[in-house]
């Protein structure tokens, strides 16, 4: 896997590949506006060409962006899915913009509407969106929830009816959240064999376009999206250095989204190191 991290936009977009490598970074994800309010600034076009010219200079491989928290794709009242629809065509113009191929989002909650009608406006959302922008290069990435209130996505069936209900698959992927199948109850300390061998028969290892490397606060199986410092968690240890060795993982990005954030990556990467994987 590519080792990356989330990372704040604060020295703005064109700074982030320089700030990805001094951290000793390949890659990196961000948010393209704040993840809590609905509207955000144009970016400005030399920032984009900024941020895209640094990419390449700074050999950034398979960057992402991660969607806004507000959006839910399956809410079941008209107007906020449409408010929701509005955003993500919006953050999936950002990314073709910023020169960014992948999209990472949280699929979405039913509210008490049920899970089968929210996995339904997700899927039509995402027809529509993909249809909206047709010939951009952005890849909408679902990513696997932990299962917390009334969200859909934590189960391996949930990102396969997703799949197989998308019209164009070509820019469709997933993303795996390492705290997050743990908490949804996917033993990856126990039986990691046998949960890679479910995401590859179900998602297909061509299909997931990025991990979400994290360690659980909470113990197994709690339906709680709390993230910790690799190694000071509840995953088994063993587990971070067997996910850096499936092949059908090696070209993928892996972000860390550790509670320490920036001040933690080095801790985190030192702990990679300790099991004897070379970054
Ligand atoms: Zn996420
Ligand atoms: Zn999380």
């Amino acid at each position: 896997m590519i080792l990356g991290g989330h990372l704040s936009t604060k020295d703005g977009f064109g700074k982030l590949p320089e700030n990805a490598t001094k951290i000793g970074f390949k890659t990196y994800q961000f948010f393209s506006k704040n993840q809590m309010q609905w509207k955000a600034k144009p970016i400005p076009e030399q920032e984009a060409n900024l941020h895209r010219d640094n990419i390449k200079k700074f050999n950034i491989q398979k960057p992402a962006i991660h969607a806004s928290y507000l959006l839910n794709l399956g809410s079941p009242e008209k107007d906020k899915l449409e408010k929701s629809y509005e955003a993500f065509v919006d953050e999936i113009k950002r990314a073709e913009e910023l020169g960014i191929e992948l999209l990472i989002f949280h699929p979405g909650a039913h509210m008490g509407s049920g899970e089968k009608k929210a996995l339904d406006n997700i899927v039509e959302s995402m027809n529509r969106a993909i249809e909206e922008t047709k010939g951009f290069k952005v890849n909408l990435v679902v990513e696997n929830t932990a299962g917390q209130g009334t969200v859909v996505g934590y189960s391996m069936d949930h990102l396969s009816f997703i799949r197989d209900n998308i019209e164009d698959r070509s820019r469709v992927g997933f993303c795996i959240d390492t705290c997050h199948i743990y908490q949804a109850g996917y033993d990856i300390s126990n039986n990691f064999e046998g949960v890679m061998d479910e995401i590859k028969s179900k998602i297909g290892s061509d299909y997931i376009k990025a991990i979400h490397l994290n360690d659980s606060k909470p113990p197994f199986n709690k339906h709680l999206d709390r993230h910790e410092m690799l190694g000071k968690g509840t995953i088994d240890r063993s587990f971070f250095r067997k996910i850096f060795e499936v092949k059908e993982f090696s070209k993928i990005p892996a972000f860390l989204e550790t509670p320490e954030g920036e001040e933690g990556y080095p801790k985190d990467i030192e702990f990679l190191k300790s099991l004897g994987l070379e970054l």
